[in-house]
Order: C-alpha cells, then sequence, then structure tokens
C-alpha cells in the first residue's frame, strides 16, 4: 500500500526507514511537546527491537511519509482497537519539513485510508497536549476535536476524536479526490508521473501484493507468499481498471512503465490493460523478470507492449538458483532460452537490465559469460545496475569504479 498525495508519499515502514526513525525521536525539537527536550535517546538496536515487536501485531500500524523527492519528512501511526471501533493516531515530523503543508495534508490522507480501507474503526482519535498548539491546529484542520474521554481509556490525557459519521461532511480539499479513488482501487497503485526524454511517463503497479515466479534474495520487496507463474484475478479490478481508464483520459501520458511488486503479466488482467492504455494512443513499457517472455501465453500479452524490459543477474545455475529462488523446475538455461526466443519475435524495443551482484557477477569470468548472454539475447538496449535499495547495496553493491568499467565492457559488444 502507498498512498500518494499532491505533496507526499506515505508507504508502510520498513527497516530501511529505522535511521530516519531514530533521528526523528532523538530530536529534541520533535519530542519536546511531549515531554523529551532532549530527544528520546534510542540506540539503532533499540529502534530494531521496537520494529521487530511492531511486526508482530496487526492493531499497530507504522509508516513513513515522504515529499515528492522522496525525502524523509515524518511518521504516521495508527493503532487499532476492534473492540471499541477506534483507531488512535500520532503523527510526527521534522522541524524541516513542517510549515509547508505537508504534514495537513499526510493526516489528512491517513485518516481517508483508513476510514475508506480499515475495517472496524468508526472513530479515530488522539492525545495532543494543551500546550503542543502545532499539533492542535494539525488536528483541526483535519476535523478532530477535543471531547469527553472515553471511560476505558484510563489516564487524563486530552482526547480529541472524530468519528467516521462526522468524517463524511467533511471535504478536506478538492485535491484529495483522485487519492481517494486511488484508495479504493488497491490493485493498481499509481507511481510517479515524470520526464524522461522529454515523454510524459506514469509509472504504475498492477499487482495488490508481491506475485512473483522468483523470490530473490535482492528483492527490494519482502519475501512472498506467492510464488506463482500462473496468472491471477483479484478482487475489484473490473472498477480499478475504469477508473485507470478515466486516469489516462485525464492526463495527458506518453507512456505508461508497468512496474508492479512481482511480474505484472501475472495478473490475469495484464493483457486487457495493455489494450487499453494502448486503444488510448499511449505507449506501454513493461518490466519482467524474463522467465516467462517464451511461454507461449505470456509471450503474446508482453509483444502487445512497445518496450519490454527483461533481467539478468546470476551467471551460474548455483547462483540462480541460490540468489533468484525460482519455482521449482526453473533453470538458467531455460531462462535465458526464454527471453532469446521472445526477442527473436519482437517488433518492439527489448532493453536487457543487468543487476550487478558483488561476489556473484562482477569478476571477469562472470563479465564474459555475461557477454555470451547479451549476445544471445540480443537485446537493443542494456541497462547495468547496482540493486536501488540501500539496505541490500551494503551487500550486494559494485563500487561505482567497477561498475563504469563493466558498463564500459558490457557496451561494446
Ligand atoms: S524477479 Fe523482481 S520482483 Fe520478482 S523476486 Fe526477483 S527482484 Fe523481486
Amino acid at each position: 500500500m502507498k498512498i500518494i498525495g499532491e505533496k507526499v508519499i506515505i508507504r508502510p515502514t520498513e527497516d530501511k526507514d529505522l535511521e530516519n526513525i531514530q533521528g526523528l525521536w532523538n530530536n529534541g525539537d520533535v519530542m519536546e511537546s511531549v515531554g523529551y527536550p532532549d530527544g528520546l535517546g534510542q540506540t539503532y538496536a533499540q529502534m530494531g527491537i521496537w520494529f521487530k515487536n511492531l511486526k508482530k501485531t496487526d492493531l499497530a500500524n507504522h509508516y513513513v511519509v515522504l515529499d515528492k523527492d522522496n525525502n524523509f519528512c515524518g511518521e504516521l501511526l495508527y493503532r487499532k482497537d476492534p473492540e471499541d471501533k477506534r483507531a488512535g493516531l500520532d503523527i510526527k515530523f521534522l522541524p524541516e519539513a513542517q510549515g509547508r503543508g505537508l504534514a495537513t495534508e499526510a493526516l489528512q490522507l491517513f485518516i481517508e485510508y483508513i476510514f475508506n480501507i480499515i475495517e472496524d474503526v468508526e472513530a479515530v482519535w488522539a492525545e495532543p497536549a494543551e500546550q503542543n498548539t502545532a499539533a492542535r491546529d494539525l488536528y483541526t484542520r483535519a476535523g478532530l476535536q477535543e471531547k469527553e474521554r472515553p471511560a476505558d481509556l484510563i489516564n487524563e490525557d486530552p482526547y480529541w476524536e472524530l468519528t467516521k459519521a462526522d468524517w463524511q461532511e467533511i471535504d478536506y480539499s478538492s485535491k484529495l479526490v483522485r487519492f481517494r479513488s486511488n484508495i479504493l482501487m488497491k490493485t493498481i497503485d499509481y507511481k510517479d508521473v515524470y520526464t524522461e526524454g522529454g515523454r510524459k511517463v506514469l509509472e504504475v503497479g498492477i499487482l495488490p501484493g508481491k506475485y512473483c515466479n522468483f523470490d530473490c534474495v535482492f528483492c527490494p520487496f519482502s519475501r512472498t507468499d506467492n510464488k506463482v507463474d500462473q496468472q491471477q484475478s483479484f478482487e475489484g479490478l473490473d472498477s480499478a481498471i475504469e477508473e485507470f481508464g478515466e486516469l489516462l483520459e485525464e492526463n495527458k501520458l506518453d507512456l505508461v512503465y508497468l512496474s508492479s511488486t512481482g511480474e505484472s503479466i501475472l495478473n490475469q488482467a495484464a493483457g486487457p490493460i495493455i489494450d487499453m492504455i494502448k486503444a488510448k494512443g499511449i505507449s506501454v513499457r513493461l518490466l519482467s523478470n524474463g522467465y516467462l517472455l517464451g511461454v507461449d501465453k505470456y509471450l503474446k500479452i508482453a509483444s502487445k507492449c512497445d518496450e519490454v524490459i527483461g533481467e539478468i543477474a546470476a551467471v551460474t545455475e548455483a547462483d540462480f538458483q541460490k540468489l533468484q529462488r525460482p519455482m521449482t523446475g526453473y533453470n538458467l538455461e531455460e531462462y535465458i532460452f526464454n527471453m532469446v526466443k521472445f526477442n527473436q519475435q519482437y517488433d518492439g524495443v527489448f532493453i536487457l537490465d543487468i543487476a550487478m551482484l558483488k561476489g556473484y557477477n562482477d569478476d571477469e569470468v562472470s563479465i564474459q559469460r555475461l557477454k555470451g548472454l547479451i549476445e544471445k539475447i540480443a537485446p537493443d538496449r542494456i541497462v547495468v545496475n547496482n540493486v536501488s535499495d540501500p539496505e541490500l547495496k551494503k551487500q550486494f553493491g559494485v563500487s561505482t569504479e567497477r561498475l563504469n568499467q563493466i558498463r564500459e565492457v558490457l557496451a561494446n559488444i
């Protein structure tokens, strides 16, 4: 789940966010209003324990807030109390992210998300201290008001609440309308619109979670319970596609980039979605790990696209099994064969994305193997990259100098 507003992006907290959250909690300016003028003094190890415990419960849900340049701004939390159908809210923002309307938008989007998506929540509440006028103003802008504290909440803190019924009467602002429909369409996850070589590109995920035929150790998404290579159908997809079509009409796009948390063509509606985008005169780029591209059904779907990105990482069978953890029966030879087969009949632009992995494919022997594979697949273009996730980069990242050397060697095939 990712909530995208005009100014902020809200997404569930991951291990890689702990350092930023530690900085937030240890910031005296942030924590003064809740009684810690010197910050909490949390160590990184304590953060790890906190996060591990948090993950054990479904009731407390923690999110990070980023600005549109992906800079960390703060945190949001809701703690659900199913018995009383309430969710307690908390929001903290870095001083440098305050005063720009980011916290207001984040809190309003978050409340919309909770009331639209989370079951059994009829009210949200918070405890802004009397002296914390900034927090009180923020909660007021989101519609919360001070009320009598329910008897089951035993301390004496102020109690501010917004019921779902009252929230339905609030029109936060027109800019949130698109968001409201987006979150109802969880299967289609809009990422950012950006310009690439003069083309206006919308990146979109079309899977509601990680559905992939691999489970790579260097995957930026968490491990999957859905290791599959058959197409899946998802609830609510018809209305999601309809709204996606409306969004395409409203925005003058040149390219839609299908890049999901897994293998996009595993969505049963992948073909119709691509057809719909193309019928609007918009080009489609598909990101695939490449294994299924040689399977007739998937070959036909991918061939509808104007650009297809296939991937390579491991260059030996042992590393393929160890690092990419594919479905049973898969092997590296068939993987390469499938991409060769696809590209032999494909009219569009085939791009091969090579993930460099320190200690696995960055030595001279591996580079020669990669050259051989590239020659076989014969892509129109290659892209040579480090893994992007900062945590994974610590383990697998190749130095910039080595990466540039490899790029030069592979570019001259
Ligand atoms: S193929 Fe891509 S999405 Fe699938 S597990 Fe590997 S890195 Fe993750």
